[in-house]
């Protein structure tokens, strides 16, 4: 599941094979979009705001993309024919690179000026330039009585966060993700940590949030039920909770967090 560190980083990917030369191809294979030719024009960048990249092309143009449940992005040399498979959506190519975004779950084309329409829900972006914590506790704060667990999914509150970051965080504040937004004990500290983490792990490839890069050992609870917690052992539990579709599920130790 691609969080906000992973977006992040596909964008900085994106902007690095893009910015600056002009596209010789475009390949928008979603139906809606399957006419639109961007070559020619010249990519002036990418970024990433919460899980939505913005791919801005010159001509008041941004190709928007969000990579959903398996979405990814994979940048190489230009191939002399259409890279082949059916689970590609989107090929953007210069004389240097080509991109090619697969499974995303959303691929359109917008008007730069008009980006608000697409990402203007969103609240401040965990990994964004203008992050705003005090923002984003007040919009927490703003349902007292919701599930923190969900509250930190809702990308209107902060953007970014996503299964993994939600459920370590609250494992490392000792919260359970069903406590209510208005009885969470330090809320801006409990926000500070989930961008810190996020930020630990923008620059490189896995996500590590005990400090233990190896295989099985980079969470504490997240993808761990039925194992004893690293802190108490006892069970890592797991459950559905809230309605987001693509990211039900949650994981906690029921000890560690009590409440
Ligand atoms: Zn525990």
């Amino acid at each position: 599941m691609p969080e906000g560190d992973v977006v992040w980083r596909a964008a900085r990917q994106l902007h690095a094979a893009l910015a600056g030369r002009v596209l010789v191809r475009s390949d928008f294979r979603v139906p809606r979009f399957a006419t639109t030719d961007l070559s020619g024009r010249s990519v002036t960048e990418a970024i990433s705001r919460g899980k939505h990249l913005l791919t801005r092309v010159e001509g008041d143009i941004t190709v928007h993309t969000h990579l959903r449940m398996e979405g990814s992005w994979r940048i190489s040399r230009p191939s002399a024919y259409p890279p082949r498979d059916h689970r590609i959506r989107l090929v953007l190519a210069n004389a240097d690179w080509q991109a090619v975004g697969i499974q995303l779950g959303i691929v359109e084309v917008i008007r730069t000026s008009q980006e608000s329409r697409a990402i203007g829900h969103l609240g401040p972006d965990l990994l964004g330039p203008e992050w705003d914590q005090e923002e984003a506790v007040r919009r927490l704060q703003a349902a007292p009585d919701r599930a923190i667990g969900e509250a930190l999914l809702d990308q209107r509150n902060l953007a970014g966060i996503g299964n993994l970051y939600k459920a370590e965080t609250l494992f490392l504040r000792g919260v359970s993700p069903w406590r209510p937004v208005g009885d969470v004990p330090e809320l801006p500290e409990l926000v500070g940590l989930a961008k810190r983490l996020l930020d630990a792990n923008k620059d490189r490839v896995g996500q590590v949030i005990t400090g233990d890069s190896a295989r099985g050992m980079q969470t504490w609870v997240y993808g761990r039920a039925g194992r004893p917690c690293r802190r108490c052992g006892t069970i890592i539990r797991r459950s559905d909770q809230g309605n987001v579709l693509d990211e039900r599920v949650t994981f906690w130790c029921p000890h560690c967090q009590l409440s």
